[in-house]
């Protein structure tokens, strides 16, 4: 089945069509459809100017099955990733069981494969003594692999040193590159602390101050000493959901992110302008790292249209209402954001850069998802944006079942529909 998808903006230019089956883009070009395609379109969609695009990819999402399905499954959150013009997703291994063995690994991977409403993959999860089960995975099966890096306790603990190198010069070795989520927990079990004694009791500490604890210090340690263990071992980093100006300014660069060592990820929820001050913040929008200050999310605009950051995730995390109660240091941190991030960042960021570091940058780095040019032999993951009169979100029309979003009352003035999903 051949479509024709004509009056669309296509690569950023106007009045361009493109012929597309079940799998590949076949021919696309601007201005009048010659015949012969014409002949071959079996339909014709008028996409009445819109802009299309490539289908996006999430590298940073939380699914939640197995294990808390109450909060969400894969067939759940990937329809609201696909609602959102997501059509690509990697998940994270902290679901019960973790995905640290081949095992885990293997039967969420299919899973996915099952149930899930876009292209799925999942990353293993690297705990001690893991390198044996990594050995046992064939690199190709999955886009690389995560590190909680810093973290002592809990299901997805971090390594020691030694045996952290070890497995990230064995990543080096098979080309798998390491996503990390850097925070210093010293520090942070720190700044806890003294909350409590502030406040008098753990209960009594404000979400309010949640960004103070988990702070931008406990961001900047730590991936300094991610990046000091990438270089000693050689292996490709790809710093998760980066928070800070001063991260920013201290480690990354614009360029080529097919030939950087060190890579960075950033949020649509560190990104937002609005939520960038705290006095917009409520205990949802508590998230680890913690959103920071308007010139965090100005420095990390900046960045990512510069290319000093080289992709856009949502790590999306949904939680129950119930469990987002409490205040800075019991509520659960995490906001299921993958339904409306793009739309909402089409307020702020450029669709080109918002595209680029969706499709172009993941790609360069994890080789999945689309490359984020329109061309023939590119995947039929295709998306189209259009502009809308003004749209107020609000949780009645979220699709996971935890049924709410940090993005409630605010307003977006884009659609974005999701055209093809390449078999
Ligand atoms: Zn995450």
């Amino acid at each position: 089945m051949n479509t024709l998808i004509r009056n669309a903006r296509i690569n950023g230019t106007a009045d361009s069509w493109a012929l597309y089956d079940e799998h590949t883009v076949l021919a696309c070009g601007e201005g009048n459809v010659p015949d012969d395609i014409k002949s071959k379109a079996n339909r014709t969609v008028d996409a009445g100017g819109a802009d299309l695009v490539s289908g996006l990819t999430d590298m940073h999402v939380h699914f939640r099955e197995p294990g808390l399905t109450r909060k969400g499954t894969i067939a759940s959150e990937s329809r609201a990733a696909l609602s959102g013009g997501i059509t690509t997703v990697a998940d994270m291994p902290n679901t019960i069981p973790a995905t640290t063995t081949a095992e885990a690994l293997r039967a969420k991977i299919e899973l996915g494969h099952r149930t899930s409403a876009v292209h799925y993959n999942a990353f293993f999860g690297l705990v001690p003594g893991g390198l044996a089960e990594l050995h046992k995975i064939d690199p190709k099966e999955i886009p690389g692999v995560k590190i909680f890096l810093g973290t002592s306790t809990g299901s997805m603990s971090c390594p020691d040193d030694d045996e952290l190198l070890e497995a990230m010069r064995y990543c080096a070795s098979v080309g798998l590159p390491v996503m990390v989520h850097a925070e210093d927990n010293g520090l942070i079990a720190r700044n806890a602390e003294e909350a409590v004694r502030r406040y008098g009791s753990k209960e009594a500490v404000p979400a309010g101050e949640h960004w103070r604890i988990r702070s931008a210090e406990a961001c900047v340690r730590a991936t300094d000493r991610a990046i000091e263990l990438a270089m000693r071992s050689g292996v490709r980093m790809h710093i998760a959901h980066v928070s800070t100006a001063e991260e920013v300014r201290r480690f990354f660069r614009p360029g080529d992110t097919a030939s950087k060592q060190i890579t960075a990820e950033t949020t649509a929820m560190y990104l937002d302008p609005v939520l960038a001050d705290p006095a917009n913040r409520s205990v949802l929008h508590k998230i680890n790292p913690a959103i920071k200050t308007p010139d965090d999310a100005a420095a990390l605009r900046e960045a990512v249209i510069s290319g000093a950051i080289d992709t856009i995730g949502t790590d999306h995390a949904p939680h129950l209402l119930a469990d987002k109660q409490g205040g800075g240091l019991t509520a659960a941190s995490g906001a299921p954001s993958v339904q409306f991030a793009v739309r909402m960042m089409l307020e702020y960021l450029p669709l080109d850069v918002i595209v680029r570091r969706m499709t172009a940058g993941p790609h360069a780095i994890f080789g999945i998802g689309s490359h984020g040019t329109i061309e023939p032999g590119a995947p039929s993951d295709l998306v189209l944006v259009s502009r809308t009169e003004p749209h107020v979100i609000t949780d009645t029309e979220v699709i996971s079942p935890c049924g709410w979003t940090p993005f409630a009352g605010r307003a977006v003035t884009h659609d974005v529909n999701v055209i093809s999903l390449a078999h």
